[in-house]
C-alpha cells in the first residue's frame, strides 16, 4: 500500500490541467484509464501536463521494475528482402530482378546463427519479406534446421504477415500451421505488421491485405497455441492520438484475455523513400515529433500498466541518446544487440546495426539505473551490478562512428564501473 506522498504524481509539477489530473491520481490508485482518457494524455499540449505524464510513467515503471533496465544479447536476421506486397510504409521490399534483392540459404542463416551464438547471443530474431517462391514449409523447415544444430538458441521469428502468408500457401487453418512451428521449435513471434491497428489506416498503408481482423486471429491464435509475441505500434504517419490509444487498448484486450504479450515495442515511421510518403508529402508526416515519441513511451506504459509491464524502446529508430532518454518516459527495456539491421537502415534510420552488451550497459549506467541481460521472455540471467559484459568489437564494422560519443556529455555515470577497476 502506498503513503500519501508515494501516491501522488509530479513532485514539483504544478499547473496540471483537471483532466490530466484526474486521469493521472486514478492511474496512481491502480485503475485503469479508458481508450478516451489516452487520448486526453496522448493530446497533452502543455509542459506541465506532459511533465506530470512523464513523471506518473516513471514513477509506474519504477513500482513494477525499481531502477533495473534490461536488454537481450541478440542477432537480427532477414533471410530474405524480396516481397510483393507492396506496403506503402515499406522501403525494405525489393523485387527479385532489383539491385539489393537479397535471399540467404538455409546454410547462410544456420552460419549466421553460429556467429551469433558465439558471441553470445540467446536469439536469433528471423524475419523476412514473402517471397513469391517460398514454401509454405519453409518456415517450419528453417526451425528445425536451426534448433538441430543449436537446441538451445531462441528462435523469435516471423510476423503475423508471415504466419498469414506460410499457412495460405501451406493451405492450413493458422491454428495447425503455428502448432506445427512451435513443434518445429519456434519460442515466440514478433507482433509486427500491426502498424496500426485500424481498417482505414490500414487499408491505405498496406491495402489492408493483412487486416486487424486477421492480425488479431493470429496472435490470439498463437498465444492459444503457447507462442507469445511482443506487440508493437507503427506511429507518426497518417495516424493520430485517436488511433494510437484504440490501438493500445485493443492490445490491452488481448492481453486481458491471452495474457501472451511480452512487451509493447513504439516504432516511429521512417518516411525516407516510401511509396506513402512520396505520393502524398503534403497529407504524410515525417514521422512523430519528439514530444509524440515522449508521449507514446509514457502513454503506453500508463495504459498497460498492470497487464503489459515491459515497454521496450527501439535504439534502431530513434538512436543509443534518444533511447536513453526514454528510460525516464516509461521504457524499462533497450531491446536487443541486433548485430546487423536492415529494416529501420532500409528506411532511413542511420542508428547502426548493433550496440554491443558492453556498450549497452554503459548507456544504461549513464542513465544513473542498472543494467541487466534478460532472456527473451524477460526472466533475468546477468545483473551486471558489480561487473561489465565482455568487450566485442562490432560484427559490422562502424567506419569510425561511435554510438556512445554523445555519453562524454554523462561524465558523472559513463564508465563509472570501469574507472572504479
Ligand atoms: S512490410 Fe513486409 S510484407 Fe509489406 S512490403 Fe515490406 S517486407 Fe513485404
Amino acid at each position: 500500500m502506498m503513503s500519501g506522498s508515494e501516491n501522488s504524481f509530479a513532485k514539483g509539477v504544478t499547473k496540471v490541467s483537471s483532466p490530466v489530473r484526474d486521469i493521472l491520481d486514478r492511474v496512481l490508485e491502480g485503475r485503469e484509464i479508458s481508450k478516451a482518457e489516452g487520448v486526453v494524455l496522448f493530446r497533452a499540449a502543455s509542459q506541465s501536463d506532459k511533465q506530470a505524464i512523464f513523471e506518473t510513467a516513471d514513477s509506474l515503471k519504477q513500482r513494477v521494475h525499481g531502477d533495473r533496465v534490461t536488454f537481450t544479447v541478440n542477432r537480427n536476421i532477414n533471410f530474405t528482402n524480396i516481397c510483393y506486397m507492396g506496403c506503402k510504409f515499406c522501403n525494405f521490399a525489393k523485387r527479385s530482378d532489383e539491385d539489393g534483392a537479397e535471399w540467404q540459404s538455409v546454410e547462410q542463416v544456420l552460419q549466421r546463427c553460429h556467429e551469433a551464438w558465439d558471441r553470445g547471443a540467446t536469439e536469433v530474431c528471423i524475419q523476412g519479406g514473402l517471397h513469391p517462391k517460398l514454401p509454405g514449409s519453409y518456415y517450419a523447415d528453417l526451425c528445425r534446421a536451426i534448433k538441430a544444430e543449436l537446441p538451445d538458441m531462441h528462435l523469435h521469428a516471423f510476423s503475423p504477415f508471415e504466419i498469414w502468408y506460410g499457412a495460405s500457401k501451406s493451405k492450413k487453418p493458422y491454428r495447425e500451421f503455428l502448432e506445427e512451428l512451435k513443434d518445429a521449435g519456434l519460442g515466440t513471434m514478433p507482433g509486427t505488421a500491426a502498424e496500426i491497428l485500424d481498417t482505414d489506416i490500414r487499408k491505405q498503408l498496406t491495402k489492408d491485405k493483412l487486416s486487424t481482423e486477421k492480425w488479431v486471429e493470429i496472435v490470439r491464435t498463437a498465444h492459444e497455441v503457447g507462442i507469445k509475441t511482443t506487440s508493437t505500434i507503427m506511429y507518426g504517419h497518417i495516424d493520430g492520438p485517436e488511433h494510437w490509444a484504440a490501438h493500445i487498448d485493443l492490445l490491452r484486450s488481448i492481453q486481458k484475455d491471452t495474457g501472451g504479450f511480452t512487451e509493447f515495442v513504439p516504432l516511429s515511421f521512417q518516411h525516407v523513400g516510401t511509396a506513402l510518403y512520396m505520393e502524398n508529402p503534403d497529407k504524410v508526416r515525417l514521422g512523430p515529433s519528439t514530444d509524440e515519441i515522449d508521449l507514446m513511451h509514457a502513454v503506453a506504459r500508463i495504459m498497460l500498466h498492470g497487464f503489459i509491464d515491459n515497454i521496450q524502446v527501439s535504439w534502431t529508430k530513434l538512436g543509443a541518446e534518444h533511447a536513453m532518454a526514454m528510460l525516464s518516459r516509461g521504457a524499462n527495456d533497450l531491446g536487443g544487440t541486433l548485430m546487423e539491421e536492415s529494416i529501420s537502415r532500409s528506411a532511413g534510420a542511420d542508428h547502426g546495426q548493433e550496440i554491443t552488451a558492453h556498450e549497452l550497459v554503459q548507456i544504461v549506467r549513464a542513465s544513473g539505473r542498472t543494467p541487466a541481460r534478460r532472456s527473451s521472455d524477460y526472466r533475468i540471467l546477468e545483473v551486471f551490478d558489480d561487473h561489465d559484459p565482455v568487450r566485442l568489437d562490432p560484427l559490422i564494422d562502424r567506419n569510425g562512428s561511435d554510438p556512445l560519443d554523445f555519453l562524454a556529455r554523462f561524465p558523472d555515470q559513463s564508465g563509472k564501473l570501469e574507472a572504479a577497476e
